[in-house]
């Protein structure tokens, strides 16, 4: 398609990605976002090798190398720490040819800005609504600025206010029943091997540790709750309740952690929509598909749609409305299938069904890592550069 003019609304890590590969593919791009000071939320996420591949196709392959950080094995072990089963990632990386990177937030962040340039990014700009006509879309943001372009893109997260454009009517998010907190410590021998992702199990709660780069450990816990549960003191005071009786290393995290720099999170999702598109306007990452992260897929999922979108507008040329009609083809079962599996998955994680889930601890037992790798790997393939 002829140069086009893209308006990017939301600079997180789905807007960001696109707007790399839009100004690749030769576009004009101008990208958005509310906020004074770009800081992600949350700490660290796990980056499969599907989102990995798109990364590497944009040039960032030595970055999030960099940043990533290197994870050689699995772990599962019971709440008091008997190892379930331990396992190499080496199959999975063979099968599907790149490792996945664990990485902090604020690095992967920092990257795409670095990448796009952040002077690039316009701060302060809190969309408000968007207009279309045949030839344009508009982006209105709050103090009465307009932008302009041949299409928007809705990468305003999981509280989009363009969804409800895209839809006609607002989104109901849906509690997925628990917990999650997270952040990041000093990687440490004592709390898990530096290489390993372990994952401690027990009660249908998780705690769990990963290496990301720079030395460190994204670590994250799981608690079943009632929706809207207030805080019971500070995060270590909560987790130390919570995980009373847990294994030595779980009281060491618990011990070692900054209450004050470790998020609370009651974790959301959206049921698949209908559509992701609307005219000249489209959907991406989480305005699109917020999903449980029991599969560590939505960001993931937010730089294949950035990838996906680039590359129906470069491939085709009868007009921005059909280009994203494609997209929205292939991205609507791809990312309608993450959001019901993750919510199956958390669903057996945290006790739905306890009997699920007790059969879930008794399988770790017995599990060699094939059926866990296997799993993985099915998830990745899908993705649209395999
Ligand atoms: C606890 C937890 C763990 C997770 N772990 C993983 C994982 O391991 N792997 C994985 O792939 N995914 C994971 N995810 C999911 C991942 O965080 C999201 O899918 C991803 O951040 C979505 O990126 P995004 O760019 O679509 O949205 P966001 O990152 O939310 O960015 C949206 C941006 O839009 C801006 N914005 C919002 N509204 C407006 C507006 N009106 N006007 C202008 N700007 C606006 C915001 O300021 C923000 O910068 C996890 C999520 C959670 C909650």
């Amino acid at each position: 398609m002829d140069k086009l003019k893209v308006i990017i609304v939301g600079a997180g890590m789905g807007g960001l990605t696109t707007a790399i590969a839009m100004r690749q593919a030769g576009y004009d791009v101008e990208i958005y976002d509310r906020v004074r000071q770009l800081r992600p939320a949350g700490a660290g996420i796990s980056l499969w090798s599907n989102g990995v591949k798109v990364l590497n196709r944009l040039g960032l392959g030595a970055e999030i190398a960099q940043i990533g950080g290197t994870m050689q094995r699995m772990s599962y072990l019971s709440k008091t720490g008997e190892t379930l089963t331990d396992f190499s990632l080496q199959p999975l990386i063979d099968r599907v040819g790149q490792r996945p990177y664990p990485v902090s937030r604020t690095d992967l962040q920092q990257m795409l800005l670095t990448a796009f340039g952040a002077k690039n990014v316009q701060l302060n700009s809190q969309c408000i609504a968007v207009e279309q006509t045949e030839e344009s879309a508009t982006a209105i943001f709050a103090d009465g600025r307009r932008a302009t372009g041949d299409m928007v893109v809705g990468a305003d997260g999981t509280h989009s206010i363009i969804r409800t454009t895209v839809l006609g009517q607002p989104t109901i998010r849906r509690y997925a029943g628990y917990v999650n907190w997270n952040g990041l410590v000093e990687a440490n021998q004592s709390l898990a091997p530096k290489q390993s992702w372990v994952i401690y199990v027990g009660d249908h709660q998780r705690a769990s540790m990963m290496p990301v780069g720079g030395d460190r450990f994204y670590f994250f816990f799981d608690v079943p709750l009632p929706k809207g549960s207030e805080p019971k003191g500070d995060a270590q005071e909560e987790l130390s309740c919570y995980f009373k009786g847990w294994a030595e290393p779980v009281q060491r995290l618990i011990q070692q952690l900054k209450p004050t720099q470790t998020n609370r999170v009651e974790i959301h999702d959206i049921e698949p929509l209908p559509t992701l598109v609307r005219g000249r306007v489209a959907l991406l990452g989480d305005a699109g598909h917020s999903t449980a992260p029991d599969l560590g897929q939505g960001g993931c999922q937010a730089i294949e749609d950035a990838w996906v979108l680039t590359n129906v507008l470069l491939t085709t040329n009868l007009g921005v409305a059909d280009a994203l009609k494609r997209y929205e083809t292939a991205r609507r079962d791809r990312t309608a299938e993450i959001i019901l599996k993750a919510r199956k998955r958390a669903d057996m994680i945290h006790g739905k069904m306890p009997e699920a889930t007790q059969q879930w601890y008794a399988d770790l037992a017995q599990e060699d890592g094939t059926a866990i790798l296997s799993a993985i790997a099915k998830i990745i393939l899908k993705g649209p550069l395999n």
